[in-house]
C-alpha cells in the first residue's frame, strides 16, 4: 500500500535526508528542491537504470550530454519562442497568479474567488545574459527540454558513429521551465531533470515504433517497482497536442495528488530535424516548418544503398526524473502494523534503486533495523559475539524481516543474488 498522502512522503524525505526545500533557511524558493545524502543516491540509481536500459543494453542508441544554455535561434526555429507558453490569469481579489489550465472550477486556489483576469500567454522559458554586457541582445535560454540539443547534434552523432536508421540518441540532464504554479512537491518544479530518448526512424515506420516505445517504457517502469494498476495510458487528443506532435501517448501514474503524467511518448514526426535543417525545400519534409536561413547543416541521413536523403521521423519517450523519484517513493512506502502491536515504516524499493544496499550494524539492533527499513535498505548484516567464534553473521531481510545466519565467506555471493 503506497503513501496515504503527499505530506507523509514529504516528511519522510526531510526526516531521512532524501529531499529538502531549496534555500529553506531563507524561506525557500518556490518550485526548487535539493537532494540530500540518500536522495542523490536514489535519483542517481534511477538515472543509471534508465541509461543502462537505453544505452548499454541497446546497440542502436548512443548517449549525449549537451549544454544547458541554448542559442535563442534554436528555440526560435523549434517553435518554443512562439508556442511554449502557459495561459496565465491573475486573481483580482488576492492578486495571486495562476495557470488557467491548472485551476479547478475556474476559481482561485488561494482565496476561492472567481474574479479572474482573461488568460494571456506566458512564455515558460528562462533567459540569461551571455557575457558581461546586459543590453538584451546577447542572451541564451536555459533549455526547456533536453531534446533540442539532441536535434542540433544530429549530424555530429551520425558523422561520428556512422549510424543508420533506425537509431536513437539518449540524454539525461537538467531542463528549466518557469512554471507559473509549481506544486505538489517535486511533481511540478522549475528546475528538473529529464531522461529523453530521440529515436530516429524511417517515415512510414513511425507509428509502429511509437507503439513499441510505449510498451517498452511501461515495461521499464514496472521493473522500477511501479505496479501496473497505478499506470494508465492517455492518448492525448488532437487539440491538446504540442505543436510538434502527430500523436502523443502519456504514461500516467496515480500520484498521491491524482492521476498525472509520468512520461510522454510523442511522435514528433520530421518537425524538429526539418525545422533545424538548411535547404529545406530540397528535402521532402512532411511537417509544417518555418523557413530556416540560419542553420548551416543538413539534418538528413543518406540511405547506403539507394543514396536517397531522408529527414527521419522522431519517436520520443521523455520522462521526468523528479516524477520518477516521486512515483518510486510513493509506490514503495508503507506503514505496516506488526504482530507486537507496533508499527514500522518501510520503503520496499527495488534493491537496484536503494541508496544503501546493505548496512553493517552492531548494537542497538532493533532501532537500526527500523531506520534502515525506512530508507529502503534491503539487507542488514549484524556482527555479534558468535561472529568472533565461528565467523558467521546474521542477515536480516527488509521485506519479510526474516533472519538467517551465514558464514562470512558467503556474504558477497548472497548480496549479489539479492541486489542483481
Ligand atoms: P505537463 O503537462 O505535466 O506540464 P508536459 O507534457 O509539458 O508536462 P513534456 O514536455 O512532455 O511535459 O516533458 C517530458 C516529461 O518531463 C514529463 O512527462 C514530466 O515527467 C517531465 N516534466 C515536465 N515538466 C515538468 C516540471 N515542471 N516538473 C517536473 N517534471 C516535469
Amino acid at each position: 500500500m503506497p503513501a496515504k498522502s503527499m505530506e507523509e512522503l514529504v516528511a519522510l524525505c526531510k526526516r531521512r535526508g532524501f529531499i529538502f526545500q531549496t534555500n529553506e533557511i531563507y524561506g525557500g524558493l518556490q518550485g526548487l528542491y535539493d537532494y540530500g545524502p540518500l536522495g542523490v543516491e536514489l535519483k542517481s540509481n534511477l538515472k543509471q537504470a534508465w541509461w543502462r536500459s537505453m544505452v548499454y543494453e541497446r546497440d542502436d542508441v548512443e548517449g549525449l550530454d549537451a549544454a544547458i544554455l541554448t542559442n535563442p535561434e534554436v528555440l526560435k526555429q523549434s517553435g518554443h519562442e512562439e508556442t511554449f507558453t502557459g495561459p496565465l490569469v491573475d486573481c483580482r481579489s488576492c492578486n495571486s497568479r495562476w495557470r488557467a489550465d491548472h485551476l479547478e472550477k475556474s476559481a482561485c486556489p488561494s482565496c476561492g474567488s472567481k474574479d479572474l483576469t482573461e488568460p494571456r500567454p506566458f512564455n515558460l522559458m528562462f533567459k540569461t545574459n551571455l557575457g558581461p554586457i546586459d543590453d538584451g541582445t546577447s542572451f541564451a535560454y536555459l533549455r526547456p527540454e533536453t531534446a533540442q540539443q539532441t536535434f542540433t547534434n544530429f549530424k555530429n552523432v551520425v558523422d561520428s558513429t556512422s549510424k543508420s536508421l533506425p537509431f536513437g540518441i539518449a540524454q539525461i540532464g537538467k531542463a528549466f521551465r518557469n512554471e507559473v504554479t509549481p506544486r505538489n512537491f517535486i511533481f511540478r518544479v522549475r528546475e528538473m531533470e529529464q531522461m529523453e530518448l530521440e529515436f530516429f526512424v524511417k517515415p512510414g515506420t513511425d507509428e509502429e515504433w511509437h507503439q513499441f516505445w510505449v510498451k517498452n517504457r511501461l515495461n521499464w517502469w514496472s521493473k522500477q517497482g511501479i505496479s501496473e494498476e497505478k499506470l494508465d495510458l492517455y492518448d492525448v487528443p488532437k487539440k491538446e497536442l504540442a505543436h510538434y506532435s502527430k500523436s502523443t501517448i502519456d504514461i500516467m501514474y496515480k500520484f498521491p495528488h491524482g492521476l498525472e503524467e509520468l512520461e510522454g511518448v510523442a511522435n514528433r514526426t520530421d518537425f524538429d530535424l526539418g525545422s533545424h535543417t538548411k535547404n529545406q525545400s530540397g528535402l521532402s519534409i512532411n511537417a509544417k516548418v518555418v523557413k530556416n536561413t540560419s542553420s548551416n547543416a543538413k539534418l538528413a541521413i543518406q540511405d547506403r544503398e539507394t543514396k536517397e536523403w531522408t529527414v527521419p521521423y522522431v519517436i520520443e519517450p521523455a520522462a521526468g526524473v523528479e516524477r520518477g523519484v516521486l512515483a518510486v517513493l510513493n509506490e514503495s512506502y508503507e506503514v505496516q502494523e506488526l504482530e507486537d502491536g507496533k508499527e514500522r515504516t518501510v520503503l520496499s524499493l527495488k534493491p537496484h534503486l536503494s541508496p544503501i544496499k546493505a548496512a553493517v550494524i552492531s548494537g542497538n539492533i532493533g532501532k537500526s533495523y527500523r531506520r534502515h527499513d525506512e530508507v529502503g535498505t534491503p539487507l542488514c548484516i549484524t556482527l555479534d559475539f558468535q561472529t568472533l567464534e565461528d565467523q558467521t553473521l546474521t542477515i536480516r531481510n527488509r521485506d519479510n524481516m526474516e533472519q538467517e545466519r551465514i558464514h562470512q565467506n558467503e556474504t558477497a555471493a548472497y548480496l549479489q543474488e539479492i541486489i542483481k
